[in-house]
């Protein structure tokens, strides 16, 4: 880049969102997206099997464990975690590329992701996404599934393990009712936005 160019920020406006899996946190990230133009919700990278109804890039980059660990060691990731049993990692580009553009970055990470980018990034704003009550979580992780996932009874105790930390992010909302829930989640984004 010349001197004409724009300057690079090497940090910029992000808000991170983590909650346990079944929660409702992609369905917020994406109405948000949706809805206001500003955020960026970045496209993670993840050695998991993709689910039906997901394709490349969405809402991963899917690769193997062996590209995935190639990309560890050339520094690819900004932030990279195992989660249940699969890794997931965000590059650094994705974060350069959008605070370059003047967006503000939405994160859907887990809450090692979450714990890493605030230990890096510190001005970073966290929500934490929480069901209302783990019967509830169980019965919407078994719908979207279509069926019991096998893995179901370590997904709940990591979702006991992820709730129990809610208390040190910045706020937190209770996804009960899914609109309701949302346009609270939505007003909270919106003065994080406007500094409030
Ligand atoms: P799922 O496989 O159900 O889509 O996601 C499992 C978990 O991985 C979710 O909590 C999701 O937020 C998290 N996740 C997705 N991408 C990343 C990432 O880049 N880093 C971390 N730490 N977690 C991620």
């Amino acid at each position: 880049m010349n001197s004409a160019g724009k300057a690079q920020p090497t940090s910029g406006p992000m808000i991170i969102i983590a909650a346990p899996s079944g929660a409702g946190k992609s369905s917020f990230v994406e109405r948000i997206c949706r809805e206001m133009p500003v955020l960026v919700d970045t496209v993670t990278y993840t050695t998991r099997a993709m689910r039906a109804g997901e394709s490349e890039g969405q809402p991963y980059h899917f690769v193997t464990r062996e590209d995935f660990e190639r990309k560890i060691s050339e520094g690819f990731f900004v932030e990279w975690a195992h989660v249940h049993t699969n890794m997931y990692g965000t590059p650094l580009h994705q974060l350069v590329d959008a605070w370059r553009d003047g967006k503000v970055i939405i994160m859907d990470v887990d809450v090692q992701g979450a714990a890493t980018f605030k230990a890096k990034y510190p001005s970073a704003v966290s929500i934490f996404i929480l069901p209302p009550s783990i019967e509830e979580l169980r019965r919407r992780v078994t719908k979207r599934d279509g069926g019991a996932p096998r893995d179901l009874d370590v997904r709940m105790k990591n979702a006991e393990r992820e709730i129990a930390l809610a208390p040190g992010f910045d706020h937190r909302i209770i996804n009960d009712e899914f609109e309701s829930s949302y346009s609270r989640f939505k007003k909270l984004v919106e003065s994080i936005i406007q500094g409030g």
